[in-house]
C-alpha cells in the first residue's frame, strides 16, 4: 500500500482529503493551507516540525473525529481540495506555445545538490537550494514541465547551537523518511525501484523518493539500503558535510544517478539544467548512454549533449568551489572514462581550465561549461564577472570577454512562499482575487500606491510585534538550554521593543559577507544603536559552514555585543536560522541590511523582506544593482545604497570595507533613522511608508521566481529545445 493509501485509511472518512493535500508541497504556499494542517494541533505540528504527514499519524484518533464533525473545518477542506484539484488541471497556454515540446514525460530535468522547498525537507542549507525550490514552485505554477533532481540527505544540514562562549556547535537529527511528505517509488511488483552506480568499484543501489511540488515533482536519490555497504549507505547522510572523497561519492549519485534513475523511471527529459555545478557529472551520463548505440566518438555526442544542457553558475570566484584532486578524480572515473572512449588525459582536460593548466585541480564548474549549449549567471553583474573569469575557456571563439557566451537570469523568488498571511490578505484586496497569477506584471503591482497608509502599517506593525514575540521564544529558550542564569532569562523580557527601527540580517557567516561591519566602530555604533530619541536595534541569524573557523568567530563576537551593557536589549541573535526563521524575519524588520564584499553573485533575503514591505539598505552589487532606485525628480527612492556602485572590485578589501563602513554609519545615522521617526499627528512616517510602496512596487514583479523561471523558458530552454525536436537525439 502507498503511503497516501495508508494514511487515508487512517483518517475518518470525512478528512481523507488531507491525505491528498499532505503529500503535496502545494500545501506549504500559503498559510491558508498550512493552517488546516497546524489548526489540528498547534503544539504538535511544533513537535513534528511543521511536517504534516508526521502530524497526522501523531494526532489522537479523538481529536480527529473531532474536526471530522466540524462543519467549519470541513468547509475549509473541501474549499481547498477543490482548488487543489483544479490547480492540478489547470492549463498553461503561454508555457505550451513558448516551448510545445517539453511535457510531463520530456520534462526540464533540473538538477542541483541542494532543494529548500519547506522547513520540514531538511535537504536544503540555503539560498541555492531555495532557488532550486522557488524554482520547481515557479515551474509549476507557470505550467513549466519540470522534474528536480537531488539527494536524500538522512541527517540533512547541521542544526546549530552556540554554547555558553557564543561558539557554534553543530548537532544533526535523522530524518524518518517513511514519515515525511514523499513516497519511495516502487515498481509495478510493489518493489522499489533501484539504480546501480559504480562507486569506489563497488556497485552502489540507489532508491529514489518522489515529493510532488504543485506540478512538478523532485526526487531524492538516497542509497541507504541494508544491501549497501555500510560506507556507501552513509554517502548522502549530511549536507557539505563530507570530506572529498564523500562529496565526489555524491556528486557522482547525483549526476551518474540521476540519469539512470530517470530513465528507469521512463521519463526521457528534452532539456537538462544544472544549478550550479554538483549534477555535472550528469551530462557525461547522457553522452555515455547514446554512445553505447552509435559510432560516434565522443566530440560529436558531447556537440549533441551541449544542444540539450543549461548551466547556472552561483560562484563569483573561479578556484575555490567544486573542484577534485585529479588522484581523487581517477580512483573514482578510472573505470568510467573509457565507456566514453575517453583517454585519462582527455577526461581530465574536460575538468581543467586549459590544456597546460599547472592546477591539476578537476574542476566541476568547467566541466558543466563544456558541456552545456548555454550558461548564466545569477544577476547582470555576476553574468559580467563570470564572462571574464572564464574567458580563457572560450579562448579560441571569444578573444574579447564580452563575448564569451555566458549570460545572466537574475534570481527571484516564489512569492506566495515569502510574502506574509496579512500582507497576501492585503493585495488580495488592493491588487484584486486573481494576483497571485499575475505576479510578474508590473501594472498589477502599480496599485500598490492605493493601499492606504494606516492599513499597510498597521499591518507591518503586527508582523513585527511577532518577529520581536518570536525572537524572544527562542533567545528565552536558548538561554535557558545554556543553563545561563535566571536574570538573564527574565531580561529576555525587554528585549527589542516594538516601537523601535528594527534590522535584519539573515545569512551564513562568512568573511566575506561582512556579518559584523556594524559593529567595525563600537563606540559609533552604540551612539547609533542606543540613540535616545532615535534608537535602532538589530536581528541576527545565519549559520557558518562547520569548517569556517572565521566565520564562527564573527558569531562569537555577535554574542559578545548581544551581551554588552549598552546594547544587550538592542540586539538579538536567533539560533538555526532555516526557512521558518527566515519566513518570519523577512516578514517583520523594517530594514534588511546586506553588505558582502564584492562581488556578490545575487542574494535573494532582500527581494523576500521587499514583498513584505521592509525596506533594503545594501551594496550595489548581485539584484539590488538592478533593483535600487535612488528617486529624485519626483520619484520616490525604494531603499538605500551602500557605498558607491563599483565597476570593478575594489583591491583592497580593507579599503572597501572602511568606505562601506562610512557609508553605512551615515546612512543609518543622518537618513534611515530620521526618516522612520518623522511622524505626522496621526503618528505615520508618511515618507517612510512612500517608500516601502515604492519598494513593493517595483521589486515584487521583477524579483518574482514566475519572472525568473519565465525568462529561463524564452531565454535559455526555448531556443535550445526547437533543433531538438527535430534532431537526432
Ligand atoms: C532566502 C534564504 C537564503 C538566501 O539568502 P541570501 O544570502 O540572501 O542569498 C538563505 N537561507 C534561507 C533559510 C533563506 O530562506
Amino acid at each position: 500500500m502507498t503511503s497516501v493509501l495508508r494514511l487515508k485509511a487512517k483518517l475518518p472518512p470525512p478528512l481523507v482529503a488531507l491525505a491528498d493535500l499532505a503529500y503535496n508541497y502545494w500545501w506549504s504556499w500559503t498559510e491558508e493551507r498550512v493552517s488546516l494542517f497546524s489548526s489540528l494541533d498547534p503544539a504538535q505540528w511544533q513537535a513534528c516540525g511543521h511536517n504534516p504527514v508526521a502530524l497526522l499519524e501523531a494526532v489522537p484518533d479523538e481529536r480527529l473525529w473531532q474536526v471530522a464533525e466540524d462543519p467549519h473545518y470541513l468547509n475549509r477542506l473541501h474549499q481547498l481540495a477543490r482548488e487543489f484539484v483544479a490547480y492540478c488541471r489547470d492549463h498553461h497556454p503561454w508555457a505550451s506555445q513558448v516551448a510545445p515540446s517539453l511535457s510531463p514525460d520530456r520534462p526540464v530535468a533540473y538538477f542541483c545538490t541542494e532543494f529548500g522547498l519547506h522547513e520540514s525537507l531538511p535537504v536544503y542549507a540555503g539560498g541555492l537550494g531555495v532557488l532550486a525550490g522557488d524554482s520547481l514552485k515557479s515551474a509549476s505554477d507557470l505550467g513549466v514541465p519540470m522534474v528536480g533532481v537531488g539527494l536524500l540527505y538522512r541527517q540533512g544540514y547541521f542544526h546549530q547551537r552556540l554554547n555558553r562562549s557564543g561558539w557554534q556547535e553543530e548537532h544533526y537529527t535523522h530524518c524518518e523518511a517513511d514519515h515525511l511528505p514523499m513516497e519511495l517509488v516502487r515498481d509495478e511488483f510493489g518493489q522499489p525501484v533501484t539504480i546501480k552506480v559504480d562507486i569506489r568499484q563497488r556497485p552502489v543501489r540507489v532508491q529514489v523518493w518522489r515529493v510532488q511540488v504543485g506540478r512538478s515533482q523532485l526526487y531524492l536519490l538516497d542509497t541507504d539500503r541494508s544491501d549497501n555497504d555500510s560506507l556507501d549507505r552513509r554517502i548522502a547522510s549530511q549536507l557539505y558535510g563530507g570530506n572529498p572523497e564523500t562529496r565526489l561519492a555524491q556528486a557522482l549519485v547525483l549526476g551518474i544517478g540521476g540519469v539512470r534513475m530517470l530513465h528507469a523511471l521512463d521519463i526521457e527529459p528534452a532539456l537538462y539544467h544544472l544549478n550550479a555545478s554538483h549534477g555535472a557529472f550528469a551530462l557525461l551520463e547522457v553522452a555515455q548512454r547514446e554512445l553505447r548505440y552509435t559510432d560516434t566518438g565522443f566530440e560529436e555526442m558531447a556537440h549533441q549533449v551541449r544542444q540539450r544542457s543549461v548551466f547556472t553558475t552561483h560562484s563569483p570566484v573561479s578556484a575555490a568551489s567544486n573542484v577534485f584532486s585529479a588522484d581523487l578524480i581517477e580512483s573514482f572515473l578510472g573505470s568510467y572514462w573509457p565507456q566514453l572512449g575517453l583517454s585519462r588525459d582527455e577526461f581530465l582536460a574536460l575538468g581543467n581550465r586549459h590544456a597546460d593548466d599547472p592546477w591539476g585541480l578537476f574542476s566541476m564548474t568547467v566541466l558543466a561549461l563544456r558541456l552545456s549549449g548555454k550558461a548564466n549567471g545569477v544577476s547582470h553583474r555576476h553574468g559580467e564577472i563570470c564572462r571574464e573569469m572564464w574567458q580563457a575557456l572560450y579562448a579560441d571563439q571569444a578573444p574579447d570577454h564580452r563575448q564569451v557566451p555566458i549570460g545572466s537570469i537574475t534570481n527571484g523568488v516564489h512569492t506566495c512562499t515569502w510574502t506574509a498571511p496579512l500582507m497576501m490578505d492585503l493585495y488580495r484586496h488592493h491588487l484584486g482575487q486573481g494576483w497571485p497569477q499575475k505576479i510578474a506584471e508590473p501594472s498589477l503591482w502599480a496599485r500598490v500606491d492605493q493601499i492606504p497608509d494606516d492599513q499597510l502599517w498597521q499591518r507591518h506593525g503586527l508582523l513585527k510585534e511577532r518577529l520581536i514575540a518570536y525572537t524572544r521564544d527562542r533567545v528565552r529558550a536558548a538561554r535557558h538550554h545554556r543553563g545561563e542564569a535566571a536574570d538573564e532569562i527574565a531580561a529576555v523580557d525587554k528585549l527589542l521593543d516594538p516601537a523601535v527601527l528594527t534590522i535584519g540580517f539573515g545569512r551564513r557567516f562568512s568573511s566575506y559577507k561582512r556579518g559584523e561591519l556594524l559593529f567595525s566602530d563600537l563606540h559609533r555604533a552604540i551612539r547609533i544603536l542606543a540613540h535616545a530619541r532615535r534608537p535602532l536595534q538589530i536581528i541576527f541569524a545565519g549559520k557558518a559552514n562547520p569548517a569556517d573557523d572565521e566565520g564562527k568567530r564573527i558569531i562569537q563576537r555577535l554574542m559578545e555585543w548581544c551581551r554588552h551593557p549598552a546594547l544587550r536589549d538592542r540586539v538579538a541573535f536567533i539560533e538555526d536560522y532555516d526557512m521558518a526563521v527566515a519566513k518570519l524575519l523577512v516578514a517583520g524588520v523594517d530594514l534588511w541590511l546586506t553588505h558582502p564584499r564584492h562581488p556578490e553573485a545575487c542574494g535573494t533575503s532582500g527581494q523576500k523582506v521587499a514583498l513584505n514591505g521592509g525596506l533594503n539598505c545594501s551594496t550595489l552589487d548581485g539584484w539590488w544593482a538592478e533593483a535600487y532606485q535612488a528617486g529624485g525628480a519626483g520619484q520616490v527612492a525604494n531603499g538605500w545604497a551602500i557605498g558607491q556602485a563599483s565597476p570593478e572590485p575594489e583591491p583592497d578589501p580593507d579599503r572597501q570595507t572602511q568606505q562601506d563602513v562610512d557609508s553605512l554609519y551615515s546612512l543609518l545615522e543622518h537618513h534611515i533613522a530620521p526618516l522612520y521617526y518623522q511622524r505626522d499627528r496621526a503618528g505615520l512616517p508618511r515618507q517612510w511608508i512612500a517608500m516601502m510602496k515604492a519598494s513593493i512596487r517595483s521589486c515584487a514583479p521583477h524579483h518574482s521566481s514566475d519572472r525568473m523561471v519565465a525568462e529561463y523558458l524564452t531565454q535559455m530552454y526555448a531556443p535550445s529545445l526547437a533543433p531538438v525536436a527535430a534532431g537526432s537525439l
